[in-house]
């Protein structure tokens, strides 16, 4: 039976005058999420996008699970492709889903007309198929309130597509909608899950990784890229630029007055993170801050690394508890790489107890002490993971 893959739109719907812009956008990112598959086809039609593979032996299952991860789309199934005969249809309906309505108890039929000149209308195709459905399993009941499988049938361009409950989509914008921010990417819980956010919203990300060799290990760089993976199936590729940062560490730690290493440390991060971004043409930068969570993110500390930025530094992050962070990370499924356990290059000459109400300006007199070449020649290398 002909099969096809139907997507909802998400906010998208919402959009007015420049709609046909993000939606030119998702149709793209769509069509990169199932590079590889075989021939397909993506279009959209009164805001449901029809993928439609030219062979039928193409693996729909991995489609979903690919296209499950694009943002911009709020819902997706599986659908078969019926005639514009409900009788027909009825018949192709109970052969498409016998699995799922032999074990069930409970169902209903939800008829959509989206083509209005079918003489049908929504609630009688409702009625038709499920008396029909009642019949073929002769166990099921009719619940409308509370079923366990609803069946939908939906008349549009000259087919019906029948398909169970959709499944959950990504949700938020196309990514490649809201401009390009620069992630700081460490190899912790938090700030892939912040990637994740602003990706959500639309914004290409690039990332920045720190290392501090020898110190930090090359496996810590290596889950960092792993990371970086695992974040590019929902937003595409991603250019990672490593940064060694050993010997501006190594000058603050010799210059600088000990409890204010980390927050100078982090002005440093930034300054490097904001000049990478102006070469790559970020406009922001991303990290993974949370009000409190360690001395380096209290107020204090965060008015004082802000100082060292240029641009605007998103913290999606900011308001949430670690328990829900988390969570977040578990379900984009990027926590079980970020709990191996490798030094990231932040807790490398870590002071026993950094300041955690830091001021501006002994901070400013102390970087005086690093003079004004210290971040001249940093190595920096560029690794494209997709
Ligand atoms: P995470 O779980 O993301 O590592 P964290 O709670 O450990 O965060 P910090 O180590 O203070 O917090 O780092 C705060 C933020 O600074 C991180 O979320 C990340 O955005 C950035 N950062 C920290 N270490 C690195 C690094 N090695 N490379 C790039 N960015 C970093
Ligand atoms: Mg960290």
């Amino acid at each position: 039976m002909k099969e096809v893959i139907l997507l909802k739109y998400g906010e998208l719907i919402l959009k007015g005058a420049n709609k046909h812009r993000f939606e030119q956008l998702l149709l793209k990112n769509i069509r990169d999420a199932l590079k590889g598959m075989g021939q397909v086809s993506v279009e959209s039609l009164q805001s449901t996008v029809y993928v439609d593979f030219a062979d039928e032996a193409a693996d729909l299952d991995e489609a979903m699970k690919r296209l499950s991860k694009v943002f911009g789309i709020s819902a997706l199934a599986k659908a078969a492709v019926c005639p514009y005969d409900l009788e027909q249809t009825c018949r192709l309906a109970s052969e498409y889903l016998r699995p799922r309505l032999a074990a069930a108890r409970t169902f209903r039929v939800v008829g959509k007309r989206a083509d209005k000149s079918y003489p049908i209308k929504s609630p009688q195709i409702g009625a038709i198929m499920g008396a029909e459905l009642l019949r073929a399993f002769g166990h099921l009941r009719v619940s409308m309130d509370s079923p366990d499988v609803t069946v939908y049938a939906e008349v549009r361009e000259g087919h019906i597509y029948v398909h169970p409950d959709a499944i959950k989509g990504a949700g938020g914008l196309p990514c490649g909608c809201g401009g390009h921010g620069l992630l700081m990417l460490s190899g912790g819980i938090d700030s892939p899950v912040a990637g994740y956010m602003m990706a959500k919203r639309g914004m290409r990300i690039s990332a920045i990784h720190f290392e501090s060799p020898p110190y930090t290990n090359e496996r810590a760089r290596l889950k960092a890229e792993k990371l970086a993976k695992l974040l590019s199936a929902y937003c595409g590729k991603i250019s990672m630029y490593i940064v060694r940062f050993t010997d501006v560490q190594t000058q603050i730690r010799d210059k600088c007055r000990q409890e204010l290493f980390t927050v100078i440390m982090r002005r440093m991060m930034l300054k490097i993170a904001c000049r990478t971004a102006e070469k790559c043409g970020a406009k922001a930068i991303i990290t993974g801050e949370s009000l409190g969570q360690v001395a380096s993110q209290t107020l204090e500390a965060i008015v004082c690394t802000d100082a060292a930025a240029d641009m605007p530094v998103f913290r999606p992050l900011i308001g949430m508890d670690k328990i829900d962070i988390t969570k977040t990370a578990m379900d984009i499924g990027t926590y079980e790489t970020s709990i191996e356990p490798y030094e990231d290059c932040c807790t490398v000459f870590t002071p026993r107890h950094p300041s955690v109400k830091p001021e501006l300006e002994s901070v400013l007199q102390q970087e005086t002490l690093l003079g004004e070449h210290l971040l001249d020649d940093i190595e920096i290398e560029r690794v494209d993971i997709e």
